[in-house]
């Protein structure tokens, strides 16, 4: 592996909370990195130089990243993985932290990924694929109600339903297929057994042969207080999981889930490479697998960068350059938890252009995330559902929770929205 020279270059794709955290973070790096937001946020261009180039423009990214000697290019999120950009830059021999087209199917494709697992083995819920609507219904039926509805493709979160009854399943199965209601990505769909249990998510950096685990963390993907109310791209998170690592759950997902997924895929010739985020059910028999993300989960990776005590930036270098042997990860024996501060009308709704005030915070171990903001002027306005989220670390998740809820008192804007009780259930 080439070394990484002191003060390198490098671009984090998205406008997120989550691309925020990994900037803040490489930010931290003792290799005093020079980075640049494509396009990035607010909150970003404060640590980084924003480069406007829509990343959906693979050559002019690719003519920007080589014009400016770029020495590595980290993709936040899924629509520019599963469209190839990783191949784009490694084309043109730029580092590029991510998987590639084919590995990003594990996202991309819900068939794909299910495929995969049944072939590796993989605990998962039971399922089969449709594109035909009475087939799809009658296969429902038989799994019984409740049973989950899933469209294939990418559908930014909203393409799953959990159907109580089987009525609500065929009327879903129906507006998928028929209905165009997730365009290409809803002619496929994916009928599958409802798993009970806790959810967990849990991520691992994968260098194309061997994998590393982060901490396991919990988000809250409802709208309101008690798990009620529509889903959301997710209200808050909290890491780590203190039952899962009680169970040694992590160790059993490495042997069982993501070590077989990672083989079966490099048989087909498929290497993987990047953040590999399993979306875990622990069931009575343990945990089984409710979807592959191809990408760092948002808002986990809120609080699971700011407990990583190990330089990100020598992880991603060794990850885009298959050799994370030797490189240690290591973790703070601290807890995170973070809050999501949306738009009043969220989900339905995205926010613009109302004002925000937001007081700087001069806690060293508070972390304020912009996702849906934009400057007008020298005003801070909101730009999208998820507004901000505010991140505390501290000694235990309670210590952690108080923390997080003292600091969103520097944050308002008219109709601002977040849950009061993130974390708060985490001893069930
Ligand atoms: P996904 O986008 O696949 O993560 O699904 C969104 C949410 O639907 C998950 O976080 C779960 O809460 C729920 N879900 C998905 N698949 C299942 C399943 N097989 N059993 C129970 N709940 C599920």
């Amino acid at each position: 592996m080439r070394t990484l020279k002191d003060q390198p270059r490098v671009a984090v794709i998205g406008h997120g909370a989550r691309e925020h955290a990994i900037t803040w973070k490489l930010s931290e790096s003792p290799l005093r990195p020079q980075l640049y937001a494509v396009p990035g946020n607010p909150g970003m261009w404060e640590l980084a130089t924003k480069v406007d180039i829509p990343v959906n423009q693979h050559d002019a990214l690719v003519a920007w990243a080589a014009s400016e000697h770029i020495d590595l290019v980290v993709v936040g999120p899924e629509q520019p993985l599963a469209e190839g950009v990783v191949d784009a830059f490694r084309a043109a021999g730029i580092p590029a932290f991510g998987p590639n087209q084919a590995a990003a199917q594990l996202e991309a494709s819900k068939a794909f990924a299910k495929d995969v697992m049944r072939q590796a083995g993989v605990p998962t819920a039971q399922y089969e694929v449709f594109t035909d609507v009475e087939q799809a219904q009658s296969f429902a039926k038989r799994l019984g109600a409740p049973v989950v509805v899933k469209a294939d493709g990418l559908a930014a979160g909203k393409g799953v339903v959990v159907a109580e009854t089987l009525e609500e399943a065929n009327a879903a199965i129906a507006d998928m297929l028929e209905g165009n209601r997730f365009g290409s990505s809803g002619h496929k769909v994916v009928i599958e057994e409802f798993l009970r249990g806790e959810e967990v998510s849990l991520m691992y950096f994968v260098d194309g042969s061997s994998v590393t685990p982060m901490l396991p963390a919990r988000d809250f993907k409802r709208v309101g207080d008690g798990d009620t109310g529509p889903n959301t791209g997710g209200m808050g998170a909290f890491a780590p999981v203190p039952s899962f690592l009680a169970a040694d759950w992590t160790a059993f997902s490495t042997r069982a889930i993501v070590e077989p997924t990672i083989n079966l895929l490099k048989a087909q010739g498929i290497t993987y490479r990047g953040v590999l985020y399993a979306g875990l059910m622990v069931t009575a028999d343990g945990p089984k697998v409710i979807e592959f993300n191809a990408r760092f989960g948002d808002p986990e990776t809120q609080v699971v960068l700011p407990l990583l005590e190990s330089d990100l930036l020598g992880i991603m270098w060794a990850v885009a350059h298959d050799s994370l042997d030797g490189i240690e990860v290591h973790w703070r024996d601290k807890a995170a938890v973070c809050v999501v501060l949306a738009g009043g009308e969220y989900p339905a709704r995205s926010d613009a252009g109302t004002p925000i005030q937001l007081k700087s915070t001069h806690h060293p171990n508070v972390c304020v995330f912009h996702a849906g903001t934009q400057r007008q002027g020298d005003q801070l306005v909101t730009a999208g559902g998820r507004v901000l989220t505010v991140s505390a670390l501290a000694d235990d998740i309670p210590s952690a929770i108080d923390l997080a809820y003292t600091e969103i008192d520097n944050a308002h804007f008219n109709g601002m929205q977040y849950r009061r009780d993130i974390a708060r259930n985490w001893q069930r």
